[in-house]
């Protein structure tokens, strides 16, 4: 084979991704005739190959539309430049177990562009020896009729990278099913926890707050002594998730930054992009502990607070579904903490972050809390159907007796009842009222509440 012009990419990440830099050294070691090049990034040169850091976005594009084999990492924007190129690259993802990446979600893109013909998976250094080895002069160039066959894919793709800021991809194959309990009213979506765990099949409730933290099991015993808590936390410790259970939540500088969550459409960066991906990684440990211990179908966590929610949905490895409970906040004010225009804020930003994560493409029913108590299984049976939740494997719901786990989960570290308002309020004066509904009302006729209150 004559020499033919090689190209890794391995993007911006500032992760080191030293497989791929390994690889093009030993590659050129062995194939003096050939000329690769190691676009590294912040991963350190190559000694052999030819290494270039960073690379404007048109030098890139010149540089591997004269290549004959591309090599990309798992990023869909390298993988786009790529295919525009003209290649059906082969793709190494970033390995979060190589500590190449913050998390998965480069093996589980690389794993959709696969499925989809536009790319060439391949997992270990050793496959990509065997398949540019395979390819002939033409390297990973692609042909007309296979452009063809891609190109309704490749405008998918386009289309996803474009909205890439904005839109959660879907949850991967595999990951475990939550129904995240949100709502500004902690005592609602409290009532609706209940509901949900007991008709069956039950589902296993988690409260907000780390492993860590958890005191007392509802069986009764020391979390540290209930033999369920022991096993969720054996695998939670054997998943790798990060180690401190997590984020600095909700107080400090998460705080500060909700702003920006809430602004939904900005590209998480930085240490924002860090502590979200990380909170969001130990929780997801913590869902997918529980469900392998319980067997489930799957995870409620109770909620309701809006900051990790939308963490959550920052996570492509959480199939992440919303129950939004919504109650009239004009019967809520006059209870505070706070005062009543204080208190319309705060809703208003808790229902906000349910929008947020509506656009990023999350599921979301909303559940009146005025249904829920005129009858609350029947307000329950109305909206959970939309959400599509996956039923128990032996699909003898009803029939089976309840799980063994609903002792050891549910009761734990729930809100404080200071949290909840009791609903028994004074009316709001004309004042009140006004200041509610200035900051309230788009969102109260949007949930169908009326305009004018008693
Ligand atoms: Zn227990």
């Amino acid at each position: 084979m004559t020499g033919r012009r090689i190209t890794v990419v391995v993007g911006t990440d500032h992760h080191p991704f030293e497989r791929a830099v390994r690889w093009a050294d030993d590659w050129q070691r062995r194939h003096p005739e050939e000329q690769v090049t190691v676009q590294h990034g912040y991963t350190r040169a190559p000694e052999v190959a030819a290494g270039v850091e960073l690379m404007a976005p048109d030098e890139l594009s010149a540089l591997l539309a004269a290549s004959d084999v591309v090599v990309t990492h798992g990023g869909p924007g390298t993988i786009m430049g790529a295919r525009n190129a003209g290649h059906h690259p082969l793709v190494l993802p970033r390995d979060p177990l190589h500590g190449e990446h913050v998390d998965g979600h480069q093996m589980h893109f690389a794993a959709w562009a696969a499925e989809k013909q536009l790319v060439q998976l391949v997992d270990t250094p050793e496959r990509l020896d065997e398949e540019v080895d395979a390819l002939g002069e033409a390297g990973t160039r692609v042909t007309r009729s296979e452009a063809e066959v891609t190109g309704a894919s490749a405008q998918h793709l386009a289309r996803l990278v474009d909205q890439l800021d904005r839109r959660r991809l879907p949850a991967s194959p595999g990951a475990t099913t939550v129904l995240y309990l949100a709502g500004a009213d902690p005592t609602s979506t409290a009532r609706v926890a209940r509901l949900l765990q007991e008709q069956p099949p039950g589902a296993p409730l988690l409260h907000e707050g780390s492993l860590t933290e958890l005191r007392g099991c509802s069986c009764g015993k020391p979390a540290a002594e209930c033999a369920f808590w022991c096993d969720v936390r054996r695998l939670v410790e054997a998943s790798g998730a990060p180690a401190a259970d997590p984020l600095p939540l909700p107080t400090g500088r998460f705080r500060r930054d909700l702003t920006v969550l809430l602004a939904g459409r900005k590209r998480l960066t930085g240490s924002l992009r860090r502590d979200v991906l990380r909170y969001a990684a130990a929780r997801r440990a913590l869902y997918d502990a529980v469900r392998e211990v319980t067997d489930a179908p799957y995870v409620v966590d109770a909620g309701p607070s809006a900051p990790p929610l939308v963490a959550l949905s920052h996570d492509r490895m959480i199939d992440l579904r919303v129950l939004h409970v919504v109650r009239d906040v004009r019967t809520l004010a006059a209870a505070g903490p706070g005062s009543p225009g204080q208190v319309a804020s705060r809703w208003v930003a808790q229902n906000a972050a349910v929008e947020v994560v509506r656009r990023r493409g999350v599921p979301v029913a909303r559940l009146r809390h005025e249904e829920l108590d005129a009858d609350p299984a029947q307000a329950l049976a109305a909206v959970l159907p939309a959400l599509e939740l996956p039923d128990a494997q032996d699909g003898s719901l009803g029939a089976t007796p309840a799980a063994p786990w609903l002792d050891h989960v549910g009761a734990v570290d729930e809100p404080g009842s200071a949290t909840g308002a009791t609903g028994a309020a004074r009316p709001l004066d004309r004042g009140e009222l006004r200041r509610v509904n200035a900051v309230a009302l788009p969102l109260l006729l949007k949930y169908g509440y009326p305009r004018s209150w008693m």
